[in-house]
């Protein structure tokens, strides 16, 4: 009886359909995928997908107890990156988040981690905004919240009508959607922040 484990190569690793994907659009663009330059493009191209796709902020959810109520906060100038879902091109957006406290205060760099838990997948701009307000409403277990993000999109700048533009949307909840002094403190304040 012939030993099969050692009479045979060890088999070769599986593809990675990530990879083959790369090669079949570098070759369907008209590009040679094994010329030098492209050799290793697919291997990258995987990886980047799975880099950005797999992107693990850390923790979101950690809270403190409110020192004090009545105060408007707001993180802003927040840049991130996502992908326009409709066209797999990028686009940046700057944000600004702004809540009041009811209980619970959430810790600052918390406000970017849940910005990027968000945008590391493919996405519109206006779900980006309201799924960043829905997180933080649901972290802090106030409904007053606001985001406002402004970004720039290179399926438009760079394709289409091929103009640089900004895209602001936004979204006020609670206290901050109806006119009263939160409200106009808040216009204010982000009148003041923005860039
Ligand atoms: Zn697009």
């Amino acid at each position: 009886m012939t030993d099969i484990t050692s009479a045979k190569a060890p088999a070769p690793a599986a593809a990675d359909p990530l990879e083959d994907l790369a090669r079949e659009l570098l070759t369907e663009i008209g590009e040679n995928p094994d010329r030098d330059g492209l050799r290793d493009t697919p291997r990258r191209y995987a990886r980047w997908w799975r880099e950005f796709t797999q992107y693990d902020p850390g923790t979101v959810d950690t809270t403190f107890e409110s020192v004090s109520s009545g105060q408007t906060v707001i993180v802003s100038g927040m840049q991130v990156w996502s992908l326009c879902e409709h066209h797999l091109l990028p686009f940046t957006c700057t944000l600004a988040v702004a809540y009041r406290a009811r209980n619970d205060i959430l810790g600052l760099s918390k406000f970017a981690r849940i910005a990027h838990k968000h945008a590391h997948r493919l996405q519109l701009q206006e779900r980006l905004v309201a799924d960043i307000a829905d997180e933080i409403e649901k972290t802090v277990g106030s409904p007053d919240v606001a985001v406002v993000g402004s970004g720039e999109h290179l399926c438009m700048t760079m394709r289409g009508i091929r103009t640089g533009s900004l895209m602001t949307s936004s979204l006020l909840k609670g206290v901050f959607e109806k006119d009263g002094p939160e409200r106009t403190e808040l216009l204010a304040l982000l009148q003041r922040v923005a860039r």
